[in-house]
């Protein structure tokens, strides 16, 4: 099998799906690597560093497509919305395609790459089971968001992070929140403690409140009733309308108390829930920081603007979007560790090995034969569970 690795083709995009460290594995898999010329230099990694792992490095994108049986990439058409559709001339069918794609997101597109007859695996619908762990790109990357996110904050907010007993007087630490636990989240927690900060996180799983106490945080009690929030893999529920403006009501003392707020709470499939209104931002202190990793899903704040820094009533509010772009050589190592181990469950003798009996294979198949095949992408995105 040759697999192939173009340049990541997203505006801005640093990131490579396959760094040089992990060709020995799949040459041992009995499988070659193409590389595009350039594909890694920006996340630190040189042809050079290719080519010394036995990677061949050919100059043009449409070399690597045509050259490769898989082609990896970070963003797919889908999640490339900008040059994403340009590939889809490259591709032909029974070539495979593993990458981001926003299945749930934009299903439409996965309608246009099934029409090339590509066999297209999303990295987004990996199950979450102890098996696919080193496969989770989107744990990998979230990781790397929450990290990136609390240095943001720390560089925008006017005040130190760490508490600090100098000559010129005691320095208090900062307040940070964490709004929503997931994988980004208690990185930007276990982050902003290793800054310094007093750090407390809330989210609507009532399972998070553990994992926030060891990584050293307070976790947020609110008068909720949480019961039904957690779904069978451990995804938040949508919330209905009524739920989130009591949440907003009760988060706003402390949202206000908060000197930074790091946001990441996301549905899977839905749009991110508005968890800070105009209003509460108005109620923090001048200078006060709101990082919000949702962003691109619609955003956890109401003033938040898609990748734009803006000031709201003295309030910086940070909208990047694909933050793990800007942490490119461990984020890209991360990655091609994912799909390394994707990869290698994927063939067998140097083959591919389509087993529809194993969970992962399953799972992250959407395209096949000219089709989309993926049941949660068969259904109206209205009727779609959050899964
Ligand atoms: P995510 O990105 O979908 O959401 C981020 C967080 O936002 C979640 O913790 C969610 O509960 C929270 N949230 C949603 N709505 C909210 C609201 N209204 N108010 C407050 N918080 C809200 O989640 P994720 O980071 O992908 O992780 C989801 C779960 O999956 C976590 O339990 C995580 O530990 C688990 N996980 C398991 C594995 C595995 O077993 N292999 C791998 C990765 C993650």
């Amino acid at each position: 099998m040759i697999i192939g690795v173009p340049k990541e083709s997203f505006p801005g995009e640093r990131r490579v799906a396959l760094v040089p460290a992990s060709i020995p594995a799949l040459v041992k898999a009995k499988c070659e690597v193409v590389v595009e010329s350039a594909a890694g230099i920006d996340a630190g990694y040189p042809d050079t560093a290719y080519a010394e792992k036995g990677a061949k490095v050919v100059p043009t994108r449409a070399e690597v497509f045509g050259a490769a049986d898989i082609v990896l990439q970070v963003l797919c058409h889908g999640a490339n919305d900008r040059t994403g559709r340009a590939d889809l001339a490259l591709m032909r069918p029974g070539q495979v395609l593993i990458g981001f794609l926003r299945p749930l997101g934009s299903p439409e597109t996965v309608h246009e790459i099934a029409a090339t007859g590509v066999l297209a695996f999303a990295v987004e619908l990996m199950p979450r089971i102890t098996r696919s762990q080193n496969m989770d790109a989107l744990s990998a990357m979230a990781s790397a968001c929450g990290y990136k996110a609390v240095l943001l904050a720390a560089n925008a907010l006017p005040r130190f992070f760490p508490m600090l007993m100098t000559a010129a007087g005691t320095i208090t630490p900062a307040r940070v929140l964490v709004l929503g636990g997931g994988v980004a989240g208690l990185q930007a927690l276990a982050t902003a403690r290793r800054l310094g900060a007093v750090v407390s996180a809330y989210d609507v799983r009532p399972a998070v409140k553990e994992q926030v106490q060891s990584l050293g945080g307070r976790f947020v009690e609110l008068p909720l009733e949480t019961g039904q929030s957690e779904d069978a893999r451990g995804y938040a529920r949508p919330q209905d309308e009524t739920f989130l403006s009591r949440q907003r009501e009760l988060l706003t003392r402390v949202v206000a108390e908060s000197d930074v707020v790091i946001s990441t709470a996301t549905v899977p499939g839905k749009r991110a829930p508005l968890l800070i209104t105009a209003g509460m931002v108005a109620r923090m202190a001048p200078g006060s920081v709101i990082v919000d990793l949702a962003a691109e899903r619609g955003g956890n704040c109401e003033l938040t603007r898609l990748n734009e820094e803006v000031i709201e009533h003295g309030v910086t509010i940070v909208g990047y979007f694909n933050l793990a772009s800007s942490v490119p050589y461990h984020a890209s190592q991360m990655y091609s560790n994912n799909l390394t181990a994707f990869l290698l469950n994927l063939l067998k003798d140097g083959r591919l090995n389509l087993d529809l009996e194993d969970e992962i294979t399953r799972a992250t198949l959407v395209a096949r034969d000219g089709r989309v095949v993926h049941p949660l992408l068969l259904v109206p995105s209205s009727t779609r569970s959050a899964s």
